[in-house]
């Protein structure tokens, strides 16, 4: 993902820079600006400002610290991935409350981002499971928070990208679950009108929703797609023994930059949604349904040497109910449509200050790199705004300073708290840099 001199995100758009991992995370942390885990975020979130090179990197500082298999508390350090807690826990019952789409993220990165997954609408993001975090503050010091110790702290973490401080360790509540594998259902769905109509019914029946959106085809099928819904499934309707390691597959060099062109992607698309059954449904291994992506390493090589970038957005409920087609009719306008786009339902907003969910529908779309790309991105953030809605930092790349403040009313008081605990903005990123004006 990172060579010697160069750091990227996962959409491949790489910066002069330089990992530095090991099992030490106070030692690695010490003076540093900014902590990454993974490198699973798209955009700069994960990348120095400009005039730093030397990064902490937190893969190596893996260590499980205590499991009470009363209360399902586990306390681990930063780097312990979400794939490593699913393989040793779920054989035991147990399992992380929050499932995002990959599982190759650290815990560091998943309360940094305050990550959801296809529970949101149930089980909120991941900090509402939170329970205390170990940080190293911007001036060395290293202290414990939470929702009752330095409350400030904590709630400005929960989604705050690495700028309060370098998370050590993560003490968290795990869920119970039956079994470790899930009983689902997909649904092929005609077109958007069906699709938000069947997601508010899920919502009341399923923990787990999410919806795959052709985006390409336009007219009365607009918003045509396949709709996942599941649950773990119990111990009677589970197979014996635990599900199996599942085979990878590797892209095997990136594609040229004319690979993915829009006959190709509609072809692709067509295809995904004529081969889906009307309905159906029964036992799922736990990988393909939660983390269908992972199958395939390094499939961000397909987008080219120009990488891409996320657009995830929330609109929410208060921008009426005609929202979520407007913004797509105003996608395929564009030409920004991209054979990624995923629609899920999100719940009420949560603890963190700045996390992404509130109270609607997010859509999520890969778009390759190209000159239009900023322009693509400032259309399509001029019309969030005018619908209240607001963008996904994990996954932003390209949005500007003055689209962010005008989607963000909760700035001020996230920057508040920060200089409250780092008057001289030393913990700081690319991302931070671009959008909220930090020193390079
Ligand atoms: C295929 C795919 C699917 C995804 N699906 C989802 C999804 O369904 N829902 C969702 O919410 N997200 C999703 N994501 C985004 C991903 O979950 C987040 O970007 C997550 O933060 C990545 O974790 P990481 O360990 O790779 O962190 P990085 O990408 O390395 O860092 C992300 C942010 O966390 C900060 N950070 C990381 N570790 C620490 C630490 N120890 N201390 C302080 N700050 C730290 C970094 O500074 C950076 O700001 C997806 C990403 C991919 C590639």
């Amino acid at each position: 993902m990172s060579s010697d001199s160069t750091l990227e995100g996962w959409g491949r758009r790489p910066v002069p820079g330089e990992e530095v991992r090991g099992e030490d995370l106070e030692r690695l942390t010490e003076g540093a600006v900014l902590t990454r885990g993974l490198g699973r975020s798209y955009g700069d979130s994960s990348l120095p400002p400009p005039s730093v090179r030397r990064m902490p990197a937190t893969p190596l500082a893996d260590r499980v610290l205590a499991f009470d298999a009363e209360t399902g508390a586990l306390r681990a350090e930063a780097g312990l991935s979400l794939r490593e807690i699913s393989r040793v826990f779920h054989p035991r019952n147990w399992s992380s409350p929050v499932m995002p789409g990959t599982s190759h993220i650290t815990l560091g990165g998943m309360v940094a981002a305050d990550v959801h997954g296809k529970e949101h609408h149930a089980h909120g993001c991941f900090g509402e499971h939170v329970r205390s975090l170990k940080l190293r503050l911007a001036d060395d010091r290293i202290v414990e928070c939470s929702r009752e110790r330095h409350a400030d702290l904590f709630r400005a973490t929960l989604g705050g990208m690495g700028l309060t401080g370098h998370i050590l360790e993560v003490e968290f509540s795990m869920c119970p679950i039956d079994s470790p594998w899930v009983w689902g259902q997909t649904r092929k769905i005609a077109d958007i009108g069906e699709f938000l109509e069947r997601l508010a019914e899920a919502n009341d029946r399923w923990p787990y929703i999410v919806g795959w959106i052709d985006c390409l085809t336009t007219g009365t099928n607009m918003g045509r797609g396949v709709l996942h819904c599941g649950r773990w499934a119990t111990a009677e309707e589970a197979p014996a023994g635990t599900p199996p390691e599942k085979r990878k597959f590797t892209v095997p060099f990136e594609f040229p930059q004319f690979a993915l062109n829009r006959p190709f992607v509609r072809m692709f698309n067509w295809g995904l949604y004529t081969k889906q059954r009307k309905l159906s449904e029964g036992i799922l291994h736990p990988d393909p349904f939660f983390h269908p992506l992972d199958a395939i390493s390094e499939w961000n090589r397909i987008y080219g040497p120009a990488g891409f970038t996320q657009y995830q957005c929330v609109l929410p409920t208060a921008a009426g109910p005609d929202a979520p087609r407007r913004f797509l009719e105003l996608l395929t306008r564009l030409g920004g449509a991209s054979f990624l786009c995923v629609i899920k339902s999100c719940g009420p907003e949560g603890t963190g200050m700045l996390s992404f969910p509130t109270q609607g529908t997010t859509l999520a779309l890969d778009i390759a790199v190209r000159p239009d790309t900023q322009k693509i991105v400032d259309r399509l953030n001029e019309a969030l705004i005018e619908m209240g809605g607001r963008i996904y930092l994990a996954k932003d790349m390209f949005t500007r300073a003055e689209h962010f403040r005008r989607m963000e009313p909760r700035l001020d008081a996230f920057l508040e708290v920060r200089s409250r605990w780092d008057p001289e903005r030393r913990l700081r990123s690319a991302q931070s840099v671009r959008l909220m004006g930090d020193p390079e």
